[in-house]
């Protein structure tokens, strides 16, 4: 097949980990015959920089001509103090695509489980993906502020708890069929609403499916305790900004996760989770497999390519299980050699 990727590599170690997870995909490309065009523009900082903008007209344009976007991260100390921020960027992207899904899926890797703070037995075969709402809840809502009070409304609309509960149910169906939706729906009336939709959806449409429901607040507890009994995790916009960063710290290295912001087309935008790191940017030693793990989602939900997609996670798997491990995951004490660089490591994937 046939398909037009635009690259934003963004800032810090943006364009290093998008450099390597693009020399993967046209090697996925070579092996099953595909063509993959790559558009290379800028985003974050580095637009601010060059173009005035975080996110320039011409290329929104592209972004929604094209089959699908590679990201890398945006910010930086350099634009933090500025009027304008790198970040609007992203929001503006996801804003314009109508970007609503944010997934997140989290696996462990044996070599890796001794990075983790968590004791390995709790963590061996851990494969779990969590959906957030990513267009809604208390981030979009109408804030006030005075001198002695402040407050932020959160809101959902029917529409948008069932588009997002019906993506995970489809998700699911392709796995272990057994989806948890996260609420709190003893205190919070949007919660209960949540509660409600989700448990119509996963009824009338996915009978198939397992549907169960946690509060938030044990959901915390949970995914320390027992992970590996998860499969999906939905949730609302908050709690997911939360529970992501902390099931992220389950595989060991926040360097190791990709994620898959997707809305009702085929396209959609596909980033690692880390962030710029600044402190570690243009030295090659950024680990490069969450973006390269986001390009194999890419190949899944954006071009249907789920052989390659299902081809590049076991070549990342079999890497580090191997012992080819970037500075993050070998400073943890795991390999003696010398760790790889980013480049290095994208070779032993490839
Ligand atoms: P943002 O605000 O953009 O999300 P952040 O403050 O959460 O950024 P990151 O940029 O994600 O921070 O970095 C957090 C820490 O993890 C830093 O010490 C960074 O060096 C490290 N880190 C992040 N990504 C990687 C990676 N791919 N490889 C190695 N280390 C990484
Ligand atoms: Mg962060």
């Amino acid at each position: 097949m046939h398909a037009d990727i635009v690259v934003l590599p963004g800032d810090g170690i943006g364009p290093e980990v998008t450099a390597a997870a693009v020399a993967v995909l046209q090697a996925a490309g070579r092996r099953y015959g595909h063509t993959f065009r790559f558009e290379t523009r800028l985003i974050g900082g580095a637009a601010i920089d060059a173009e005035g903008a975080p996110l320039s007209d011409a290329t929104l344009d592209a972004c929604r001509k094209a089959d699908a976007i590679l990201l890398g991260a945006v910010g930086g100390p350099k634009w933090s103090d500025g009027e304008i921020r790198p970040e609007q960027g992203l929001l503006k992207l996801r804003k314009a695509l109508g970007l609503y899904a944010n997934l997140r899926p989290v696996r462990t890797h044996p070599v890796a489980l001794t990075a983790s703070p968590i004791k390995s037995h709790l963590l061996t075969g851990v494969d779990m993906i969590v959906v957030r709402e990513l267009t809604g809840g208390v981030y979009f809502g109408r804030r006030t502020r005075t001198d002695i009070a402040a407050s932020d409304l959160c809101e959902y609309t029917v529409a948008e708890i069932e588009r997002v509960v019906r993506r995970a149910c489809t998700l699911a169906r392709g796995r272990r069929k057994f989806v948890v939706s996260v609420d709190k729906a003893n205190v919070l009336e949007t919660s209960r609403l949540w509660r409600q939709v989700a448990t119509r959806v996963a009824r009338d449409e996915f009978p198939d499916v397992r549907l169960e429901h946690q509060l938030v607040d044990s959901m915390a507890m949970h995914l320390i305790a027992k992970p590996r009994e998860y499969d999906v995790i939905v949730t609302e916009n908050m709690f997911g900004d939360i529970l992501t960063d902390e099931a992220s710290m389950l595989a060991g290295s926040m360097g190791l996760l990709p994620s898959a912001s997707l809305g009702e087309g085929r396209g959609g935008v596909y980033e690692p989770i880390h962030g710029s790191a600044p402190d570690i940017a243009g030295r090659g030693i950024a680990n490069p497999c969450g973006a390269i793990l986001s390009a194999a989602m890419l190949l899944r939900h954006s071009l249907g390519l789920d052989a390659e997609a299902r081809c590049i996670e076991k070549a990342v798997a079999d890497a580090i299980d191997g012992g080819a491990l970037t500075a993050d995951l070998a400073l943890t004490g795991i390999a003696a050699r010398p760790p790889l660089g980013t480049d290095a490591m994208a070779a032993a994937v490839i």
